[in-house]
């Protein structure tokens, strides 16, 4: 499991589930991890649990800030000596019935998932290596599949994953690659109850429901670090749907 020895990657979500589970997974294989998360708490407990033979490093910014998401890059950097990988995790959700949509839901939800995403792709991109550097974005199932009481959300994703394709195309002759990576259902804190209250009719989310369950988030974060390995090295500009057959 040294497939990260030596490897320097800047994730950005690493305080909470899938996040955490990533940050994890690459400091089990080896990597130097900068984990970036607006939760202080959230950094502490995945530096508790995310122990070497690799190591991490945490740091506080609001991935949806310009001046912050600048600063955490060069920090990044410097405290690594580099950046290979770039992974951008964090993210929010909102449950937007269409005639509750409002525009700050609207505005959140791009600028943290959208905005916030394509800035450390701008600000990475000045330091990751021509010919091994990558990154991977995670997207959404929901960015290609409909999702009642979610369409901002989802457009949001739907972002996210537009502009990985078009940036994979754009950097491809640096020999950097870019992967979109789309969960189907996480059982981590973005999902639960809250995100159908009883009111709403849910009956569609059961004929779309994954005969897996929901994924852990060790599941998606084993997806991603193969995205992000030597081991997808020919991989770019393409979807990697990670649903549990849900649209079988
Ligand atoms: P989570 O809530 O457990 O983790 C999200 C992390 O992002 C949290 O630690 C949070 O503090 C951080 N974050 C949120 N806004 C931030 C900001 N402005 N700046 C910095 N950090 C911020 O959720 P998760 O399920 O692990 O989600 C991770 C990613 O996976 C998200 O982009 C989410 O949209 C995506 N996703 C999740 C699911 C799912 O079912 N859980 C499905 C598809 C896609």
């Amino acid at each position: 499991m040294d497939r990260f020895e030596g490897v320097d990657v800047l994730l950005t979500g690493a305080g909470s589930g899938i996040g955490r589970a990533t940050a994890v997974r690459l400091v089990a294989e080896g990597a130097a991890v900068f984990a970036v998360d607006l939760s202080g708490d959230g950094l502490r407990e995945t530096a508790a649990v995310a122990t070497g033979p690799g190591r991490i490093v945490t740091h506080v910014a609001d991935v949806s800030d310009e001046s912050a998401v600048v600063e955490a890059v060069g920090a990044a950097a410097a405290e690594l000596g580099g950046i290979d990988a770039l992974i951008n995790v964090a993210g929010i959700h909102r449950t937007t019935p269409i005639d509750r949509l409002t525009v700050a839901d609207m505005q959140q939800l791009f600028t943290v998932n959208a905005v916030g995403t394509a800035l450390f792709c701008r600000e990475a991109l000045r330091h990751l290596p021509d010919g091994t550097g990558v990154i991977v974005n995670v997207a959404s199932s929901s960015a290609a599949h409909g999702n009642p009481y979610m369409s901002a959300y989802s457009a949001s994703k739907g972002a996210v994953l537009a502009f990985s394709l078009s940036l994979a195309a754009e950097v491809v002759h640096r020999g950097i690659r870019v992967v979109p990576v789309s969960p189907g259902t996480v059982a981590t804190p973005l999902v639960g109850p809250h995100v159908l209250p009883p009111e709403l009719d849910a009956s569609y989310y059961g004929r779309i429901r994954s005969l897996l369950g929901a994924a852990e988030p060790e599941q998606i974060a084993g997806v991603i670090a193969f995205a992000a390995s030597r081991d997808g090295s020919y991989l770019t500009g393409a979807e990697i749907r990670v649903d549990g057959g849900s649209h079988i």
